[in-house]
């Protein structure tokens, strides 16, 4: 089959590499219909992930056909179109027992993390991937939802919901800052509706994107390169400032900007990836009794957010910007990687 295959520091190429085969009982075999690119692949390609190592094939998302199933495997059959969840889970360990999927301790790779797709083993940018503990990690897609809208639910989606809206502890009436308007903070736009706030404002230096976050579901916008930006937040809420700001682009700027607006006895939710040291001035905080939060995603909630979409209860289509077929997946890179230039979201690339 063909894969896209990480080869070292900014170096990837789709190539030719063995079809995958069935290792452990409880893997299943899935032809890949639709996946795509997520800002967590480019940093692998930068070599920021070190744990990737040479010879790896990429990804994490995606939406595929099961071609092969293990034998202890009883509840899934070759034929099932399924969605792809970026963590894995064996269902059995006491962290997949609370649901904490993220942390499972039977992961293949590194036991204590389940993102192991395009990370630790090989992943779903390629013809055919093999997928670990396949019933307890892959979900039936049903007719209703596209292969497209189901790739979302792979990791944007619960991403944004979990650790942005549920983290973040939204509940009706709360005004909702999100700073960031990539994939991942208009995910969190996309599904924070669910739990009525009465204001949400997206954050983001990049007007084209505030504006699809207004498409989502975002009530107001501010582009934070304007000066009085917190003042602008400010004026939305009754000037004590937000009840809830969610972090969703990684920087320490953006972290503090979240300490910024958040009222007192307000909620911080961190869903950034940090690559660097973050200061957290806990002896100006503590007065103000902040929470904050962060972590990775476990997709427990995966199942909730596929009915809410089959539902149209989160709206999806303004996530995806272009569309590739599998074997353009280098040309969906680049424009994936020039986001301000091509003003790319999400790529979706089908097979
Ligand atoms: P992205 O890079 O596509 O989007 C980031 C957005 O932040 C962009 O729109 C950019 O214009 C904006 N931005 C940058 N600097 C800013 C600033 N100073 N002020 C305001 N806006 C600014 O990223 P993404 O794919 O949406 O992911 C967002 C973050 O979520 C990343 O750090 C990613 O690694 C992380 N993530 C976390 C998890 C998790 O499990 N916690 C899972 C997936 C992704
Ligand atoms: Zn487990």
């Amino acid at each position: 089959m063909k894969a896209l295959v990480y080869k070292g520091p900014n170096q990837k190429s789709w190539e030719d590499v063995p079809d995958p085969v069935i290792k452990e009982p409880t893997d299943i075999i899935v032809k890949i219909d639709t996946t795509t690119i997520c800002g967590t692949d480019l940093h692998i390609l930068k070599g920021d992930v070190p744990a990737v190592t040479r010879g790896r094939i990429l990804g994490h998302e995606g939406v595929g056909t099961i071609t092969e199933v293990g034998a202890a495997v009883t509840t899934l059959k070759v034929g099932d179109q399924i969605i792809l969840s970026c963590v894995s889970a064996c269902g059995h360990c006491g962290y997949c027992k609370q649901g904490v999927f993220s942390h499972c301790l039977a992961a293949e790779g590194a036991p204590g993390i389940g993102w192991i797709f395009g990370h630790l083993i090989d992943g779903t940018q390629a013809e055919y991937v093999r997928v670990p503990f396949g019933e307890t990690s892959v979900y039936l897609l049903p007719e209703e939802v596209s292969p497209q809208q189901g790739t979302l639910l792979s990791d944007i989606l619960p991403t944004g919901h979990e650790i942005g809206v549920r983290y973040g502890q939204v509940k009706a009436g709360d005004v909702v800052a999100v700073i960031g308007a990539g994939p991942v903070g208009l995910a969190v736009i996309a599904t924070v509706g669910l739990y009525g706030p009465s204001k949400v404002i997206s954050i983001d230096l990049d007007s084209n994107r505030t504006e699809k976050a207004k498409a989502l579901g975002a009530t107001d916008a501010v582009v934070s390169s304007d000066k009085d930006w917190k003042q602008q937040v400010l004026a939305l809420t009754d000037g004590l400032g937000v009840d809830v700001a969610i972090e969703a682009v990684g920087i320490p700027q953006t972290f503090a900007m979240c300490l910024d607006i958040v009222r007192p006895a307000g909620h911080v939710a961190n869903v950034g990836v940090h690559g660097k040291p973050v200061e957290l001035p806990l002896q100006e905080l503590w007065i103000s009794n902040i929470n904050i939060s962060m972590g990775l995603v476990n997709t427990n909630t995966l199942d909730i957010l596929l009915k809410m979409v089959a539902q149209k209860k989160i709206v999806t289509e303004d996530f995806v910007s272009h569309t590739f077929n599998l074997a353009e997946i280098v040309e969906a890179y680049d424009v994936f990687s020039r986001a301000a230039e091509t003003k790319a979201l999400k790529v979706m690339i089908n097979a």
